[in-house]
């Protein structure tokens, strides 16, 4: 049997429980990212990536703009060499000069401490991956990692971490320890095998060395391309922060979710599943698909899971025998007309047998009547019945009338 939630408070007059349905987010730290903060009690933050070679500056600072003005908070460049590090200045400076400053991450992989140190320089926050960030080869006579082996890569990490977390502490700047399933180092591997726990110990290991040096501006991610190897990640991540009293944001994602349909649905059911549970601070829904693609993406599921208002949320019943109209048509219709009006509730329902009832949170609502008329609602209130014609635009003017009415 499954447990059920536990009313908050009785509303009297109806003699009903009331359940508090809004998502109780972990408690978290905020980790500034330039003018954007990440945890804390902000909302979730929008993040992508440009695939631009960032050694191209216009196309990369027109890259970062688009994104960024369809509502992308933050933006990942990538940086594999110190060519590219150098150039995130001149991209930066154009960037404020010509359009506005945009918190940028930036993505340093194999043994790159010294682009990191560069990048550290110009931009807001980089993203090391601890399997690749101090990169031993794999052997393949290898079959065993000794205690002291294993501590002897350790130090060879905290020694080459050391100079970018001081640099990224004296500057006030952030780091993401980024895990990804598919690249935990061969120690990891061989000492916890390929699992959420190896995951885990690998960002520890690393937040234990940023802590040694009193350097807590991270947001650590557990990526992985499998969804329930990626749940479980995060989910010890959770489990391991609480018992040692770590607070820091997490980034969410599904790797190489692919495109299309697909795509979202995979990268949603990884990203929602754990933002329902109130795990989750930043998000990416990485598609295989130009960037701006990926931004409705990240919208919709903060939207659909009441965590950010961005959009009209609309209320549709999928029709049945009883529908009264083309259901299809009109909710068409009604959003063509009213999709500007963000922060409203808007139902289409097919008939009243049902319509109503379930329309209830909706601010306005159009309901099949009887055949060739349709009622107007607001809020669970019947304002007018009008035929089915005149329906788009009597409730045009019923939104009017309420002055919550603007022109698109
Ligand atoms: S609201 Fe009415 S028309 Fe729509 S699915 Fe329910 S019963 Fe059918």
């Amino acid at each position: 049997m499954p447990t059920l939630p536990t009313p908050t408070t009785i509303d009297n007059a109806a003699n009903q429980p009331i359940f508090d349905t809004q998502i109780k987010r972990r408690k978290t730290r905020p980790v500034k990212v330039g003018n954007v903060t990440i945890g804390g009690n902000h909302p979730v933050v929008v993040q992508s990536m440009i695939n631009e070679d960032t050694l191209d500056v216009d196309g990369s600072v027109a890259a970062i703009r688009r994104l960024h003005e369809i509502g992308c908070e933050i933006v990942r460049v990538t940086v594999p060499s110190m060519a590219h590090a150098k150039v995130m200045a001149e991209i930066k400076q154009k960037l404020i000069k010509t359009y506005r400053d945009v918190p940028i991450v930036a993505d340093v992989h194999h043994n790159g401490m010294k682009i990191a140190l560069e990048v550290a320089k110009h931009i807001e926050k980089v993203r090391i991956n601890p399997g690749l960030y101090v990169f031993e080869k794999p052997n393949s006579n290898r079959t065993e990692y000794s205690q002291s082996e294993f501590e002897e890569i350790g130090d060879k990490i905290r020694v080459t971490l050391e100079p970018l977390v001081v640099a990224l502490r004296d500057q006030g700047k952030a780091m993401r320890i980024g895990v990804n399933h598919g690249s935990l180092a061969e120690r990891m591997l061989f000492t916890y095998g390929d699992t959420p726990e190896g995951m885990v110990e690998s960002a520890l290991e690393f937040i234990r060395i940023c802590e040694s040096l009193d350097f807590r501006n991270l947001v650590i991610s557990m990526k992985a391309s499998r969804v329930p190897v990626m749940l479980a990640a995060y989910r010890l991540m959770v489990k391991r922060m609480d018992e040692l009293d770590m607070d820091y944001p997490l980034h969410l994602g599904v790797t190489e979710a692919g495109d299309g349909e697909y795509g979202r649905i995979k990268s949603t059911a990884g990203i929602a599943t754990l933002l329902a549970d109130g795990i989750g601070d930043t998000i990416r829904a990485s598609l295989t698909e130009a960037p701006e693609k990926e931004i409705p993406v990240c919208y919709s599921i903060l939207q659909a899971l009441g965590l950010r208002k961005t959009m009209v949320e609309y209320v549709a019943c999928p029709s049945c025998g009883r529908t009264l109209f083309n259901l299809e048509d009109v909710l068409h219709k009604v959003r063509e007309a009213t999709k500007h009006l963000t922060g409203l509730d808007i139902a289409v329902m097919g008939c009243i047998v049902n319509g109503p009832g379930e329309m209830a949170d909706a601010d306005y609502g159009y309901v099949g009547k009887t055949p060739g008329y349709i009622s107007l609602y607001r809020g669970r209130e019947e304002i007018k019945k009008v035929p089915e014609t005149q329906g788009v635009e009597e409730l045009i003017n019923l939104i009017k009338a309420d002055g919550r009415w603007i022109e698109p």
